[in-house]
């Protein structure tokens, strides 16, 4: 399989393998224009994850179309930030599982191969709005909620704003076979929460003055 990556990689960069169809796009609804069906905050999310991870995207449909929606989209070609490349349904194998019969994944394995000294368990992360994708890896992928009905979400889809926070918060990690994506949602008010409390803590060991409460106290 041919894989193309233009770009000098840095070797302290983790690995960001992200899906389209209901991930970052709603390919189902009908619009004038593809732009109307983008996931709200996807160059945002885009721009913030590529700091620290090298983007790949990975679709089960074919090349062609990838391509197109991409272009449409504004991704290929974006100034702040890069993809690494794309890989389609023909970098994809079938397996038999015992729960979903004859099903085609998506093997990370096609990734480390031909970047080992770059990528691996460790420093890899997938998102997909279905599970079965990470068959082969599945310490790897967070299944996200899938953008649907494009038109009637828009305003309440929050979602790669959430995930954004939370690949910048374990970016940190050296190792994220010891995370577990499904309590990505905690991960992330946790974090949250540890913020808040340091700073309290610096604004106590300062002895700066506390701001006055704006609640009562009940
Ligand atoms: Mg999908």
């Amino acid at each position: 399989m041919r894989l193309k990556c233009s770009m000098i990689l840095d070797l302290a960069k983790k690995l960001l393998v992200l899906d389209i169809d209901y991930t970052l796009f709603d390919h189902r609804s009908a619009a004038e224009s593809g732009l109307e069906l983008m996931r709200p905050y996807l160059h945002d999310f885009l721009e913030s994850a590529y700091e620290q991870y090298d983007i790949v995207i990975w679709s089960a449909t074919d090349m062609r179309w990838i391509e197109r929606k991409m272009a449409v989209l504004n991704v290929a070609n974006n100034a702040a930030y890069k993809i690494m490349f794309y890989l389609d349904n023909a970098a994809m194998i079938t397996v038999h599982t015992p729960k979903y019969g004859v099903v085609s994944v998506k093997p990370l394995g096609v990734i480390w191969g031909k970047f080992p000294e770059n990528y691996n368990k460790h420093n890899t992360i997938m998102f997909d709005d279905i599970r079965r994708n990470f068959l082969m890896n599945p310490k790897n992928g967070l299944k996200i909620r899938p953008f649907r009905e494009a038109h009637l979400n828009w305003e309440m889809d929050k979602e790669l704003l959430h995930l954004s926070v939370y690949l910048y918060e374990i970016a940190k990690i050296d190792d994220f076979s010891k995370l577990n994506h499904r309590n990505w949602e905690k991960f992330i008010k946790k974090a949250q929460y540890k913020k808040e409390k340091r700073h309290k803590r610096d604004r106590t060991d300062n002895n700066e003055p506390k701001p006055p409460d704006s609640q009562p106290k009940l």
